[in-house]
């Protein structure tokens, strides 16, 4: 039996993925530039074996030059070039990539620089223009070559004229229509901030003729106009660099440059790691609160990119919600993207860097209280709402991750203090841990509740936020000490001759049940109690919902 090969339409294919793939059509520009870098990448991993040649960084570069009268766009490199049967093989046949036969020929273990692997990026060059040209000259070879193509209907290859080795695509930038505008693509502010944004850490220098404007000499009002070849990306990723050679600056410098915030963060925190799975990453906490931050329009990630090229600008799933006031980025080398290289195929990567990013950041908050209590302070005051509702959302684990970060303002420090600082001052014997929820610190301490223990010197903790009790009861203890509302029945502290005899409570008994009578509906029941000190009465709630919850739950709308 013959098994016969699947044939491919691919006319078809070719126009569904220049129409589909992307969902930006800005990427095309990251794909030949990536491509750029692949072929310069080649020439280094080839001079590493090869005597005959020497890798010069200063001869190797990406340029990128515009000419908006010809409506063309040219990317320029001095990689390795290719061969008319390269041409034919690697841009004439979808889906076959000569980068990643490279780096598997090569046997290139730590050639993780390489980009390429889909054998598809070149074609959204077709995304901007109607006509691709590519001259090219192989390394070793005498004879340049052009391939040319208008799209589906196929390509041409022909001998050429091209001085040094390498390759330039020249695209034909299409006519604006009626509903879309190509021109953007030939203008060179925009040309630049598609490179910043996605291609800033290729290695090799991509380089731009800008135009500048110099005061004419005896002229005041007058420019002349001239061009200075740029460099327009950073090339060295500061998250690859050690962090013994970055300063406090350098981190604040990187936060302002990738527009994180407008304000000084808090702390930095710079992660390499190289184990099972390998990424660096580069996060910050922040000092204020972003405008939108407690609203739905707000929304949470860090950018993520593969070996240098920015894959997504903010990937969610890198930060739990508790976390969600993180920025900053990842890199790494071992997630596997699709084919847009938008989304990732797998996620298993993704969650072992989320969970590993996730502890690091907890740890560096832990520390930042201990260490620096100002700065956390002022951390906390931002959002620590944020951490208190990632202990409310719990199903498992966030209270491992957030119990000792928590800070409520004290009774007898006047300030914030851990659950960990109130533990170690609680009294011999004490059972639990005091709390009073009200709307502010001088309503708290109005409340005749609270006046019995602060009386016998118990520490209580003020809880003014509404989320605030929600937490503690999803919490139930913190090691091992349940928290008790001081308007709850029993308080664990009363003293044999505090308790109510019954003698008593027989003698009120009439007044008491005719109280209850009057009162049915609004409280359960009238007692006795002995934890007056200048108020007559007080309430209190013994169920699982205290006065003050009940307060913001029926505040809530339906
Ligand atoms: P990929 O980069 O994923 O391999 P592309 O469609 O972007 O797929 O490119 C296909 C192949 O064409 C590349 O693998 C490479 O062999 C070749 N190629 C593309 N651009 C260049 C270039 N500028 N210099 C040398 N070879 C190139
Ligand atoms: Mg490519």
């Amino acid at each position: 039996m013959e098994t016969k090969q699947f044939k491919a339409e691919s006319k078809r294919l070719l126009e569904m993925m220049i129409n589909s793939i992307y969902s930006q059509r800005e990427v095309f520009l990251r794909e030949l530039i990536s491509n750029s870098s692949d072929a310069i990448d080649k020439i280094y991993y080839k001079a590493l074996t090869d005597d005959s040649l020497t890798f010069d960084k200063e001869s190797y570069y990406i340029k990128v030059v515009s000419d908006k009268g010809n409506r063309t766009l040219t990317i320029k490199d001095t990689g390795i070039g290719m061969t008319k049967e390269e041409l034919e093989n690697n841009l004439g046949i979808i889906a076959k990539s000569g980068s990643l036969a490279f780096k598997k020929e090569q046997e290139i273990k730590d050639g993780h620089d390489i980009i390429g692997q889909f054998g598809v990026g070149f074609y959204a060059a077709f995304m901007v223009a109607d006509v691709v040209t590519v001259i090219s000259k192989a390394l070793g070879s005498e004879k340049a070559y052009k391939w040319e193509s208008h799209g589906a209907e196929g390509y041409t290859i022909t001998p050429c004229e091209k001085e040094a080795v390498g390759t330039d695509i020249i695209l034909k930038i299409k006519e604006n229509t009626e509903d879309e505008s190509f021109d953007e693509y030939l203008e060179e502010y925009r040309l630049k901030s598609i490179i910043k944004k996605y291609s800033d850490f290729i290695r090799y220098p991509i380089k731009m003729d800008a135009a500048i404007k110099e005061p004419k000499e005896g002229a005041e009002n007058e420019n002349k106009e001239s061009t200075e070849e740029q460099t327009i990306n950073s090339m060295v990723p500061i998250w690859r660099k050690n962090k013994s050679e970055l300063t406090d600056e350098d981190y604040e410098k990187f936060y302002q440059e990738k527009h994180y915030g407008f304000d000084k963060p808090v702390k930095h925190i710079h992660i390499n790691v190289d184990g099972t799975i390998r990424y660096n990453a580069i996060l910050y906490i922040p000092e204020n609160i972003p405008f939108d931050y407690y609203s739905k329009e707000y929304e949470k990630g860090l950018e993520l990119y593969s070996n240098g090229v920015l894959i997504m600008n903010k990937c969610g799933d890198l930060l739990p919600d508790y976390f969600s006031f993180v920025k900053g980025m990842v890199d790494s080398e071992d997630l596997s993207l699709n084919i847009s290289r938008e989304m990732l195929q797998h996620d298993r990567q993704l969650k072992l860097i989320a969970k590993n990013i996730s502890k690091k950041i907890r740890n560096e908050l832990q520390s930042l209280m201990k260490n620096e209590r100002e700065k956390y302070e002022q951390f906390y005051k931002s959002f620590g709402r944020q951490l208190k509702y990632g202990v409310y959302s719990d199903f498992g684990t966030h209270k491992e991750m957030l119990q000792d970060l928590l800070m409520f303002y004290s009774s007898k420090e006047k300030k914030l203090a851990s659950l960990d600082e109130y533990i170690s001052r609680m009294k011999d014997g004490q059972k639990y841990i005091y709390y009073a929820a009200g709307e502010s610190h001088e309503r708290i301490e109005k409340l005749p509740q609270t006046e019995l223990l602060a009386d016998k010197g118990y520490e209580i903790l003020y809880f003014t936020e509404d989320i605030d009790e929600f937490a503690i009861k999803m919490l139930m203890t913190y090691k091992d000490k349940e928290f008790k509302s001081v308007s709850s029945g029993d308080l664990g502290i009363e003293n044999e001759d505090e308790k109510v005899s019954e003698s008593e409570e027989k003698e009120h008994k009439e007044l008491f049940s005719s109280m209850k009578e009057i009162l049915s509906g609004k409280v359960t029941d009238v007692r006795i109690s002995k934890r007056l000190k200048s108020h007559p009465v007080c309430l209190t709630a013994d169920g699982e919902v205290t006065i003050e919850m009940e307060k913001v739950l029926s505040s809530m709308p339906d």
